[in-house]
């Protein structure tokens, strides 16, 4: 069974369904996200599915695939910051499930589940510490090794400064 998608879901009807859903949510629905990125505008394609798994625990597995707008660390330039992943998380687990299956838990309340939360909170564990470009020369002024002068070039802008400076 597939179904639009929607923000909540009541887990027990999903669960007796086996319910597939795929679809797109908005960044603009993911208010910690957006705080953490440069524009909060795009959507997120994801797919999910209740279910139980190999033990009869109820979880929820699916795909994400995000393509953020972030600010680079090092050159504070944009970059795009691509997150493509497999989840897989239990449902209401106690502690003893999430220690015995090594999965997280997602939590309902009043027997609802948030999805959108969900992939959000997926989605802000799933960001890299630092976001930097690939490319460690993104910033041209960090070329030079720090403790080292950086080379006089006749089109440095520094140039004319380190010629004014004198070497006496
Ligand atoms: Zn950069």
């Amino acid at each position: 069974m597939q179904g639009r998608l929607q923000q909540t879901y009541k887990v027990t009807r999903e669960l007796g369904n086996n319910a597939y859903f795929e679809g797109n949510m908005s960044l603009s629905q993911m208010a910690r996200l957006s705080e953490l990125v440069l524009a909060s505008e795009g959507v997120i394609p994801v797919t999910f599915e209740f279910g139980y798994n190999a033990f009869q625990h109820a979880s929820i597995k699916g795909h994400y695939e995000a393509h953020l707008n972030v600010e680079c660390q090092r050159c504070l330039e944009p970059m795009e910051l691509v997150i493509d992943q497999d989840f897989e998380l239990l449902i209401d687990a106690s502690e003893e499930d999430i220690q015995s299956f090594e999965l997280d838990s997602v939590y309902s309340t009043d027997g609802y589940l948030d999805m959108v939360e969900v992939i959000e909170d997926e989605l802000i564990l799933a960001l890299p510490i630092i976001m930097m470009h690939e490319n460690t020369n993104c910033n041209k002024y960090l070329q030079a090794a720090p403790d080292e002068e950086p080379p006089v070039e006749t089109n440095n802008p520094f140039a004319v400064l380190q010629s004014l400076k004198g070497t006496d």
